[in-house]
């Protein structure tokens, strides 16, 4: 009896068609692909992208070099040196990130107390040097001026989770 139905099926190209329903279904079923770069698909406030340093609203920069950043990277991709400054203060001279180190874990972020260096939506950059993919304090600091508005928005649809 299975022979038959065996028979039967290979006769009818049952299995043939049983591949073909399910292309039929998704033939007219609504896409779920986008046309990149025009389409994006939706982003996580938590979005793990190129880094910043930030500022307060007067200027001044909020990293206090206290080096936490540079002690939790796991693909040791910081390089902080620090001074003091006249007033008392202690500054970076001296904060660099190793892109092509980095692994985009976001701990520098979860670990600095001042909310200092922070990863951006910014997913879209390249290198055209060797070189380039070491981002300098300046270069760190210009993204945060930047992006200061998207970034503090962000953060502050996070923290209702933390
Ligand atoms: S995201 Fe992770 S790997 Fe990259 S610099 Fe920060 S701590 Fe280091
Ligand atoms: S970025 Fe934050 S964690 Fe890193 S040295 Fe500055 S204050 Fe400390």
């Amino acid at each position: 009896m299975q022979k038959i139905k065996h028979f039967f099926k290979s006769f009818l190209f049952w299995e043939l068609f049983q591949g073909l329903s399910v292309t039929g279904k998704y033939l007219f079923a609504p896409k779920i692909t986008i046309q990149y770069p025009e389409e994006k698909t939706p982003m996580s406030p938590r979005f793990r992208g190129l880094h910043a340093l930030r500022r307060y609203a007067n200027g001044e920069e909020r990293c206090i070099a206290c080096k936490l950043c540079e002690a939790v990277c796991p693909a040791l991709a910081i390089t902080i040196d620090s001074e003091e400054r006249a007033d008392g203060s202690r500054r970076t001279t001296r904060y660099e990130i190793d892109l092509f180190k980095c692994i985009y874990c976001g701990f520098c972020e979860e670990a600095c107390p001042v909310d200092s260096i922070v990863e951006t939506h910014i997913f879209e950059y390249h290198f055209e040097e060797h070189g380039k993919q070491v981002m300098t304090k300046q270069m760190l600091l210009e993204v945060g001026d930047k992006y200061e508005a998207v970034i503090a928005a962000n953060k502050q649809a996070d923290a209702v989770y933390r």
